[in-house]
């Protein structure tokens, strides 16, 4: 098993030990202002779980290169000396480490680390719909300023101890803006055609590669495909990569997708595995042009090392890039090199906590590993002078961390969950089209509690035969999450209407045509599964198919799913008073979702009143004032939630000290990853 991925292989100068290679993530841990603390913590925990060679975020190569205001530039002495401070770190632990030069173009975001005010650099003033910005096209000097701010960053690179460097070049940034017809109007020596557009890229290859020592290995990620509309042909493409290796590229790693792309990259309902294609056909253009010695990395959408295996076996890559998987399970290739792959906690690519995130300040964490980014504030285990015993009431997300993490830290824990199965609200999403994974999450902390040693009761609701039981236990963890809200509606009580979680529990059960009243994320979740049917989840071929991709990589995306969808035999409508519908999905997925809900032929009204509900349907008054009926055979609730604390009283009673995590907490804004996040700190609170 893993045949493939456990072989070392050479890039440039260095060996690594195994072909997965931990990819690029902007963390928002680079300028925190601790000296590079939990930044080292955090590679350091990844080595230790197996990572071979990490690539870090980022770090611009001068100030006008910032993504945005969490990211470090070179030429700060702190943002230096933190970076020293992780390679130093992950060496000590055993590891290797590369440095990603990078440069946002017009990627940069407002607030931009180092921006002074003024509108991004880019190639031609070319609207971006990412960043919001009209950036300035860069003059001559610019442009050779800024291959020399490559080379000095390749420098510091090798100063500050980094075993390698990867210069950025793909997903859009300055870089790929230069190799795009979409983004580079010049027609001068840095544009007009094939070979001015590749230009600037291959002088960047050139100054970085001449300004460290030779054997020092030198990487270049580059895009398989823009997947947007006159992104870089694919000739020009393999012409780039070809020259990049002739350039003296130790190897070449391929992203897909620019930020505007209107095709789902890194998201959920992209298959795992699907861009392997575009790094196979680099790997092609090479060996047809005598490069095949250098090795060529393919990446996004693998969350298994057993979908790296089967890729690497096809022959046509030599390595692997992972990224998000590394936040949800620090310890990936151990668990899955010593066969107990079962037990990773797998990305289940929500993109919530980590991509979200990462277009802002907020330190990147990870939904179904909270503990990832905190590594140096919440030890991961313990084994404490005095072993407590604890109860956990309720076995949904909240609850499951706080009994792993209690359990991990040496303690004593039993879990109590009334419902006959665990995992509450976010098992039931487990059951959308394209959110399977999600279900793998509470199977894992299934059986990570049983390795454990906690016993979990299901279908035990505390009540007041259990109080001499808490009086027993050193502390209680509260989760016992959320029941649906039932809003003051006429009609409201007909047989015909019901709360979200009994759809979900029984959608065979709804007739063809479905009115779901509210639109966050429960109510989208919930159309997409009853528009949908039990969608069978595509093949990568069926989705590069879906989107016209199968031709050329390159080739002119389609906008929206191209597939019919499976079992859209219902008509179901979402509505809302106020506000978007889906608003609190994430920027990186709301979208997808949306576009996939319009596919399937769901109705989504905003700004709607709600005057009642009738036998015929649900009777609304829209936002130009008339008065509608939009029929329906069941009606839905999906107005929000209440916390339930019913034993509260029954804890005050015992005596017994307690915390409340997750929606048993607040339920305002149901959110997976607060449960996660405050189920951890729950368990080091208490
Ligand atoms: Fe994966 Fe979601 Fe965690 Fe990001 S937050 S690493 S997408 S599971």
């Amino acid at each position: 098993m893993l045949d493939h991925v456990f072989r070392p292989c050479a890039i440039g100068g260095l060996t690594v030990p195994h072909r997965v290679v931990m990819g690029a993530m902007h963390l928002n841990l680079e300028t925190l202002g601790d000296g590079g603390a939990a930044l080292a913590a955090f590679y350091t925990e990844r080595v230790r779980g197996g990572a071979g060679l990490i690539v870090t975020g980022g770090s611009a190569v001068n100030a006008a290169g910032s993504g945005g205001p969490g990211y470090g530039v070179l030429d700060d002495v702190d943002h230096r000396a933190a970076l020293a401070r992780a390679a130093r770190a992950v060496h000590d632990a055993g590891g290797l480490i590369a440095l990603q030069l990078f440069h946002a173009g017009r990627y940069a975001l407002p607030g931009a680390s180092g921006a002074d005010g003024a509108p991004p650099l880019a190639p031609s003033a070319v609207y971006s719909r990412f960043s919001r910005t009209a950036p300035r096209a860069m003059t001559g000097r610019q442009i050779t300023e800024t291959v020399a701010a490559f080379a000095r960053g390749a420098t510091a690179a090798y100063e500050l101890g980094f075993d390698a460097v990867e210069v950025m070049g793909s997903e859009g940034y300055l870089i790929n803006q230069f190799t795009a017809p979409l983004t580079n109007r010049r027609d001068d020596a840095w544009g007009g055609d094939a070979g001015r557009r590749r230009r600037f890229p291959v002088e960047v290859l050139r100054a970085v590669r001449a300004a460290v020592p030779p054997g020092f290995p030198v990487l270049f990620r580059m895009s398989g495909a823009d997947l947007v509309d006159d992104g870089t042909p694919w000739e020009e493409t393999a012409a780039l990569a070809v020259a990049l290796a002739t350039a003296g590229a130790d190897a070449l790693a391929v992203g897909v997708g620019w930020h505007e792309s209107p095709v789902p990259t890194v998201q959920a309902q992209v298959p795992a595995g699907t861009w392997a294609v575009y790094a196979q056909r680099v790997k092609r253009a090479l060996r047809a042009a005598g490069h095949e010695a250098v090795p060529v990395i393919a990446s996004n959408r693998f969350n298994q090392l057993a979908q790296a295996d089967e890729v690497l076996a096809g022959g046509d890559v030599d390595l692997v890039a992972m990224a998000r998987p590394f936040l949800a399970d620090p310890a990936i290739v151990e668990k899955s090199r010593t066969g107990s792959d079962l037990s990773v906690d797998l990305c289940i690519a929500c993109n919530e906590a980590c991509i979200d995130r990462s277009f802002g300040t907020e330190r990147v964490s990870c939904l179904v590993n909270p503990r990832a980014g905190y590594e140096s504030v919440f030890p991961g285990r313990r084994f404490p002078a005095c072993r407590n015993r604890y109860a956990v009431i309720g076995a949904g997300l909240a609850g499951l961390e706080a009994a792993r993490t209690l359990a991990r830290l040496g303690h004593e824990v039993e879990v109590y969950e009334a419902a006959g199965e665990p995992g509450g609200q976010f098992r039931l999403a487990a059951r959308v089209p394209g959110k399977a994974a999600f279900g793998a999450t509470v199977r894992q902390r299934v059986r990570e509690l049983a390795a454990l040693d906690v016993p979990v009761h299901l279908g035990h609701r505390v009540g007041v035969r259990d109080v001499q039981r808490l009086r027993a236990v050193d502390g209680v963890v509260l989760a016992t999450g959320v029941r649906p809200h039932r809003p003051n509606l006429p009609g409201v009580d007909l047989p015909h209407v019901l709360d979200y979680a009994r759809a979900f529990a029984a959608p065979e059960a709804l007739g063809p045509r479905v009115a779901v009243i509210g639109g966050g994320g429960i109510a989208v979740d919930l159309a997409h599964l009853l528009a949908g049917g039990a969608s069978p989840a595509l093949t990568p071929e069926e989705f590069l198919a879906s989107r016209a991709l199968t031709a050329l990589p390159g080739a002119v995306p389609v906008s929206g799913p191209g597939a019919a969808p499976a079992g859209g035999h219902r008509r179901v409508t979402v509505m809302r008073r106020g506000g978007r519908i889906g608003a609190g999905i994430g920027p990186s997925t709301r979208w997808v979702v949306l576009e996939e809900l319009r596919a399937r032929g769901v109705r989504l009204l905003t700004d709607v009143g709600y005057e009642g509900i009738t036998r015929e349907g649900v009777v609304v008054i829209g936002a130009d004032g008339e008065r509608r009926l939009v029929a329906a055979d069941h009606v839905v609730l999906a107005t929000g939630q209440l916390s339930r604390r019913e034993v509260v009283p029954l804890l005050r009673q015992a005596g017994v000290p307690f915390e409340i995590a997750g929606g048993a907490d607040d339920a305002r804004a149901l959110n997976a990853v607060r449960a996660t996040a405050q189920g951890l700190r729950a368990a080091h609170r208490i």
